[in-house]
Order: C-alpha cells, then sequence, then structure tokens
C-alpha cells in the first residue's frame, strides 16, 4: 500500500519524537512491504520564522493533500520566546486552531491506557490500578459550549454573562457513527456520557446516540451522566472501553482520565474529520524545558503513529505490531527519564526509537 502522509515535525521537542516515529513507520514499511511518501510542512513557531505566520495557505494545501497527517508538538515557552510577543492571531497555538479547522476535524480520540509496566505511575490505589484500564475518549471537537453565541451584558451596574451550547442532530450522529465504529475496533462497548437530567442538548444527544445504535448491534451502548462518570474513572476505570461525549465534558474527562495513567509522555491522541482523513499528535506539549537534548519520550508519538495505522489506513495488524513493540521494550526494562524507576535502563529519545524500530 502506498501511504501519503503529511509531517509538522513543530516545536520545541516536535522534531526529535517526529524523528523517532518516522524510524517505528519505516520499520513497519519495511516489514509489511509499504511505501510511505512523507511530506514536511512547518507549523507554529517554526513557520513564524520561516514566514512570518504560523501556518501558511500553502501548508494548509499539503496537508489536504496527504491522508494522514503526523504532527509532534507546537509553542514555546511563552514567558521567554519572541513568538508570544505578537498578537494572538499570529502566535503559534493559531497554526494549530487554523488546521483543525480547515481540515474539518470534529472528532477528538484520546486514548488512556495503564500500562502493567507503569502501574506505579498511576495515581490511584493500588487495587483500582491493578485491573488496568484501556479506554477511548470520543470527545466532539467542533460544537457545543465553546463554539455557541456568547456575550456579556452589564445593567443598572450587574454584568452578565451568557455563552450558549447549541448541537444539531447532524453533528451529534457524525461524532456518534465514529464512536461505534471504533468500538467495533475495539472492545464492543460504548458509554455515552451527557448530563440528559438537565439539558436539552443532552436529552437530543441520547436520542441520537440510540438511533444511530441501531445500525450496530455487536456494539453495546449504555448511558451515564457526566458527574457519575468523573467519579467512575477514579473509582473503576476498568469498567470503560469508548467513552463517547460533547465537547466541553470530553475536555474535561479526558484531562482525568489521562492525568490517572500518570504518563504524560506516553498518551496519543487523533483528531479525525469524516473520511479516513486524520490529524494525528501525542496530547502532551513541545516541552521546551527539554528540547534538543535527547530527553523527550517519543513514545506518545509512536502511539499516535499507530493510531493512524489503524484508524486512516484499516492497518490493524500494523498497529497492533507497533503497541506491542511499545509494550516489549517496557517489559525489557527500557525507560526515558520521564517515565524512569528503579532497576529499570535508561535511554535518550533516538535510542528508545531505534529499540522500538528493532521491535517491529
Ligand atoms: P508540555 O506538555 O510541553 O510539558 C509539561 C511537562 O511535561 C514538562 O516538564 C515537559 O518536559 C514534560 N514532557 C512533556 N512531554 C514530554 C515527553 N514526550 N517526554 C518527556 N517529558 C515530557 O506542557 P507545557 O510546558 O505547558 O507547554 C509547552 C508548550 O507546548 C507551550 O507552548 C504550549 O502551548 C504547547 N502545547 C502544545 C500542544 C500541541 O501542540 N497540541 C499541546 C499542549 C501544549
Amino acid at each position: 500500500m502506498e501511504l501519503k502522509i503529511t509531517c509538522i515535525p513543530g516545536d520545541g521537542i516536535g522534531p526529535e519524537i517526529v524523528a523517532e516515529a518516522k524510524k517505528v513507520l519505516d520499520a513497519v514499511a519495511a516489514k509489511y512491504g509499504h511505501v510511505i511518501h512523507y511530506t514536511d510542512i512547518l507549523m507554529g513557531g517554526a513557520s513564524i520564522d520561516a514566514h512570518g505566520v504560523p501556518l501558511t495557505q500553502e501548508a494548509v494545501e499539503a496537508a489536504k493533500a496527504a491522508d494522514a497527517v503526523l504532527m509532534g508538538s507546537i509553542g514555546g515557552d511563552a514567558s521567554t520566546s519572541p513568538w508570544y510577543r505578537l498578537p494572538p492571531n499570529l502566535r503559534p497555538e493559531a497554526g494549530l486552531l487554523a488546521i483543525r479547522k480547515e481540515l474539518n476535524l470534529f472528532a477528538n480520540l484520546r486514548p488512556a491506557v495503564l500500562y502493567d509496566e507503569l502501574v506505579e505511575a498511576c495515581p490511584l490505589k493500588a487495587e483500582i490500578a491493578a485491573a488496568g484500564f484501556d479506554m477511548m475518549i470520543m470527545r466532539e471537537l467542533t460544537g457545543g459550549l465553546y463554539f455557541g453565541e456568547r456575550r456579556t451584558t452589564e445593567e443598572n451596574g450587574v454584568r452578565t454573562a451568557v455563552d450558549t451550547l447549541v448541537y444539531n442532530e447532524d453533528e451529534i450522529r457524525r461524532i456518534a457513527v465514529k464512536g461505534f465504529e471504533i468500538a467495533r475496533k475495539r472492545r464492543g462497548k460504548v458509554i455515552s456520557v451527557d448530563k440528559a437530567n438537565v439539558l436539552d442538548s443532552s436529552r437530543l444527544w441520547r436520542q441520537v446516540v440510540e438511533e444511530v445504535a441501531k445500525d450496530y448491534p455487536e456494539v453495546t451502548l449504555q448511558h451515564m451522566l457526566v458527574d457519575n462518570c468523573a467519579m467512575q474513572l477514579v473509582k473503576d476505570p476498568a469498567q470503560f472501553d469508548v467513552i463517547l461525549t460533547e465537547n466541553m465534558f470530553g475536555d474535561i474527562l479526558s484531562d482525568e482520565a489521562s492525568m490517572v495513567t500518570g504518563s504524560i509522555g506516553m498518551l496519543a491522541s487523533a483528531s479525525l474529520n469524516d473520511t479516513k482523513f486524520g490529524l494525528y499528535e501525542p496530547s502532551h506539549g513541545s516541552a521546551p524545558d527539554i528540547a534538543g537534548r535527547d530527553l523527550a519520550n517519543p513514545i506518545a508519538t509512536v502511539l499516535s503513529a499507530a493510531m493512524m495505522l489503524r484508524y486512516s489506513f484499516d492497518l490493524d495488524a500494523e498497529a497492533d505490531a507497533v503497541e506491542q513493540a511499545v509494550k516489549q521494550v517496557l517489559k525489557e526494562g527500557y525507560r526515558t527519564s520521564d517515565i524512569m524507576s528503579d532497576g529499570c535502563r535508561q535511554v535518550g529519545c533516538r535510542q528508545m526509537g531505534d529499540l522500538l524500530a528493532e521491535r517491529i
């Protein structure tokens, strides 16, 4: 198969971690007989330095011409970097918001996995952590409270602020379809999270999700109120497979779930549109404090590349091989500094990439 991948190395540790993910993808291509065509584009601070803007139209076109985009991370240290003395629409993060909009990425996927070998990093009680967990949070990314009308007014000296939470059934249906499709590739269980005891938007959400569920009889559907979900994530995270939810609930729950894993350098993410196209990136930032020192953990980016193989290219065996390589390297005791513990062997970013590629 021919894979056209546009890479955005970005800023800080971005170029280092993307280089290692490419190393692993190249090992996959060699083993399984694929050909990968890479195109690199600039975004964020790197694009500001070269072109004066965080994202050029040429870069957008190069991203659109690919089957998928693999990104490192963008941005710098806000207190010292000259990028943050620019107006907000010219700062690094504006490039990321613009590309998400240009590519119509409405579905955000964040897996939260607790690896047996990293169980000590989990802040939950030992008996809960011992059960392990492997969940996927599917968050609607382009609707809801963050995109509704908002205003602040003042009358008779009293200030009033209004935000509007709007969803139409098409917006709900397309993310629900993605959620069920992904559950079908996993353990076949969707927990849809809402606040249907209070909000109209949640009652519509629940109805539409139930309609979509009829097309997926092999997937089980359960509803959960968001306040209960926030509790269950720390009480019994093993019960979750796919969590399907709207924008603001997903924003909060995905951060909660990722903190419960305890290892920021291990967390992948993907943002998808209604085709097979997706943008894949680690959940962490550009870590300017360790950039250029071969200290970054490339595993989140490597696992993002595995998600790309699975969801944009339907290469499930290849994605399994990458995830297996990660487990194997952890089992053999290799760690980057961020996940280092007693008795393990510390390696740098490049060596971690080599070890993973060798185990494909
Ligand atoms: P961060 O995630 O970059 O770093 C937080 C801490 O975690 C740091 O101590 C860092 O060294 C460590 N860390 C992060 N990733 C690591 C990895 N792979 N290996 C080892 N250690 C790792 O968060 P921050 O410091 O708040 O943000 C730095 C910059 O990244 C900011 O400009 C921010 O806006 C940007 N950012 C970008 C994205 C993105 O591109 N999607 C996301 C979040 C933050």
